[in-house]
C-alpha cells in the first residue's frame, strides 16, 4: 500500500502533518507537504484521516500497490 502527495496541489494547510505526523511533515521553506513514509505499513487509519482532512485533495492512498 502506498500513499502519494501532489505537491503542486498542496496549499500548505498542514492538516496532514497534524493528523498523521508519522507520515507527513511540512517543508520548512514553502510549507508544502513532505511525505515521510510513502510505503504504508501501518497507520492506515491515520492516513485515511489525512486524506479526508486535506482541503486541496492532494493526498491519495493506493491500496493496490506494495
Ligand atoms: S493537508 Fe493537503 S494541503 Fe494541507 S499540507 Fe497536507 S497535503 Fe498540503
Amino acid at each position: 500500500m502506498r500513499i502519494s502527495a501532489d505537491r503542486e496541489r498542496c496549499i500548505g494547510s498542514g492538516m496532514c502533518a497534524l493528523v498523521a505526523p508519522d507520515l507527513f511533515d511540512q517543508d520548512e521553506n514553502d510549507g508544502r507537504v513532505r511525505l515521510l513514509a510513502p510505503k504504508l505499513h501501518s497507520g492506515l487509519s491515520a492516513a485515511r484521516e489525512a486524506v479526508d482532512a486535506c482541503p486541496a485533495m492532494a493526498l491519495e492512498i493506493d491500496e493496490s500497490r506494495d
